[in-house]
């Protein structure tokens, strides 16, 4: 992404990908940093806007690995209160309202309710004092503070939940984002520091200094298969589940070890499972999973399974599927949901760290850093939430080995979109204009809170752009102002970057994509330059994606075997 070099801004898609590289092979970077999810576009945003010159590199689209498929909660953790994880905790607990300042859109306030049932894992003392420790940790204050609620009071929040076994519930602050979209705004954020980031370029190799240090990496550009080197005294390896792979590559996987566990959601309609409030309840294993109410669904999640499949194509089982089926049906007992009833489902993969005779729920969340003997820095590990701090320990550290200080990290005050919403309030205001103003233009308000929460302040931009096809109906016109805008402003180079993560209509929205495939298809062949079979491949590439989606397959995909 380059959108700090203001003479291309008129430039071809095409030509503004070739300029960055170009830009990329023709200097030395301070850092180059490998992997564009959450974690890699938190370091380069933190190291561009301390003046190092940073690029990069993300091997399929940004956020495509697990940056696109966590539960979408910004939270403190509170599980990891009772693995007695403080330092976590106070982290994370901390960062939420940090985070929901820099991009109040798109990190939203979200109350949950936690009901208390006989013989589940929480007690009402224990919930309410956990639930105090909480707030205290992150420095919560005035109405966010927990409040206990009677049974009376929870089943008029959840009158779904079931009286026989309700004992009574707690209230308490989190806040809501949708991941792949923080992380393609993070990267924006970086750009406009300075900062070059490109989608579709895997790092194949590093490149090593007479002392055997690494200096860089050759990069294979993904699209057209053709291969070039990027020079950066530092690199950074926030390749998430692929971590071990490249530490392999550089010969120092040594000492600890990734521990990948899957957790799948499951996608229903909101008029299925009509719940107010997100919930966070027991499972009968003594596990605990969130329902989550979200414009037209409601998503369920998570589960936590060892994993040892394709790092590419993780996948929903059909005992996934029974095990959420069962949980949903455990704790809201009318609701009655079966495999029918799912529209769709998304599976991701955890980045753990590896600890002997530890279950997967009962891995730290923690991230960690490791430093080869070669320089090569690799950090896995941590949560969505905990990506500012993250990013500023990697910074620093690279800081200190530079020869030149850059200074603390800035990031707490650097707002994650151009001309930002200023609070919840605002937001809430926009959401009601916008709402209006579509409505005029023929669409249903749902898309007035859609694209608030999705693009913020830029629905102007992609509302103007409307215009231009006002002889489509208008959820066309729309689709075509949201494809002309993710091309043209947020790197769009594939038909599942624009419906899967920079819309998030896979996954909440899954019906609208065969009536939008053809279209969106048809205006990125014309923006793009895609010959027929190239358009085809993106078809059938979507396809896939939408059959995993609606598919529970009895195993795992497996792995490819390494040649
Ligand atoms: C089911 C589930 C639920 C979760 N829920 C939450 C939650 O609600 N809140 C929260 O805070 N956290 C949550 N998490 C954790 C959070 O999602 C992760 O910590 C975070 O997304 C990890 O981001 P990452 O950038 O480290 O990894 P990734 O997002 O996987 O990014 C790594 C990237 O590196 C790229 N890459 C790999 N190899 C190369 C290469 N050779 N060259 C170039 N690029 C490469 C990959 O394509 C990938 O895009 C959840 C995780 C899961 C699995």
């Amino acid at each position: 992404m380059n959108i700090s070099t203001s003479s291309l801004q008129s430039a071809s898609p095409a030509d503004r990908r070739n300029a960055t590289i170009q830009s990329m092979q023709s200097q030395e970077f301070d850092l180059l940093v490998i992997g564009g999810g959450a974690t890699g576009a938190g370091i380069a945003l933190d190291a561009a806007a301390r003046g190092l010159k940073t690029a990069l590199v993300e091997k399929r689209d940004f956020a495509s690995g697990t940056s696109s498929k966590s539960t979408k909660l910004i939270h403190g953790g509170l599980r990891y209160l009772k693995q007695l994880d403080i330092a976590l905790v106070r982290e994370t607990g901390t960062e939420r309202a940090i985070v929901h300042r820099l991009a109040p859109h798109l990190v939203l306030p979200e109350k949950m309710l936690m009901p208390l049932i006989k013989n589940g894992t929480y007690g009402y003392w224990s919930t309410s004092f956990g639930l105090w420790v909480y707030d205290v940790l992150a420095k919560v204050k005035g109405d966010d503070r927990r409040k206990m609620l009677s049974k009376e009071q929870t089943l008029k929040h959840e009158p779904l939940l079931d009286d026989r076994i309700l004992k009574g519930g707690g209230f308490y602050a989190e806040y809501r984002t949708d991941d792949a979209r923080l992380t393609i705004e993070l990267l924006k954020t970086a750009a406009r520091k300075g900062g070059l980031a490109l989608n579709y370029t895997q790092a194949v190799d590093f490149i090593y200094d007479d002392k055997k240090q690494v200096r860089g990496a050759s990069v294979r550009d993904n699209l057209t298969n053709e291969s070039f080197n990027i020079k950066a005294k530092r690199v950074v390896s926030a390749s998430g589940p692929w971590v071990d792979k490249l530490r392999k590559k550089n010969g120092s996987l040594s000492g600890k070890r990734l521990h990948l566990t899957k957790g799948i959601h499951l996608v229903f309609p909101h008029r299925k499972i009509p719940l107010n409030h997100t919930l966070y309840f027991d499972v009968p294993d003594g596990r605990m999973v969130f329902a989550i109410p979200r414009g037209k669904v409601t998503y369920v999640g998570t589960t936590d399974t060892e994993y040892k499949g394709d790092l590419n194509r993780v996948v929903a089982t059909k005992d996934d599927a029974v095990y959420l089926l069962n949980a949903i049906n455990h704790a809201l007992p009318t609701v009655k949901v079966d495999k029918n009833d799912i529209i769709s489902n998304w599976a991701g993969l955890r980045p753990l760290i590896h600890e002997d005779g530890k279950s997967p729920s009962e891995l730290s969340r923690k991230d960690e850093i490791f430093v080869s003997d070669t320089g090569l820095i690799s950090i896995a590990g941590g949560k969505l939430t905990g990506y500012r701090k993250m990013a500023q320990r990697i910074v620093d550290l690279v800081d200190e080995q530079l020869p030149e200080p850059f200074g603390p990290c800035p990031t707490k005050d650097i707002p994650l979109t151009e001309n930002s919403l200023k609070d919840a309030k605002a937001v809430e205001a926009y959401i009601q204009e916008i709402e209006n103003r579509v409505k005029k233009l023929g669409l249903i308000s749902y898309y007035g809170w859609y694209l608030v929460t999705t693009y913020g302040k830029q629905t102007e931009i992609i509302l103007e752009k409307m215009q231009a096809y006002n002889s489509d109906t208008p959820d066309i016109a729309l689709l075509r102002a949201e494809t002309w805008f993710g091309v043209h402003h947020e790197m769009v180079n594939s038909v599942d970057d624009l419906l899967v993560r920079r819309t998030g209509r896979l996954y909440f929205d899954i019906e609208s994509i065969p009536p939008a495939l053809d279209i969106a298809l048809a205006d990125m062949k014309n923006y793009l330059g895609w010959d027929e079979k190239r358009t085809q491949e993106e078809r059938e590439r979507m396809e896939l994606l939408l059959k995993d989606a609606t598919t529970y397959y009895e195993k795992e995909m497996e792995a490819a075997p390494v040649v």
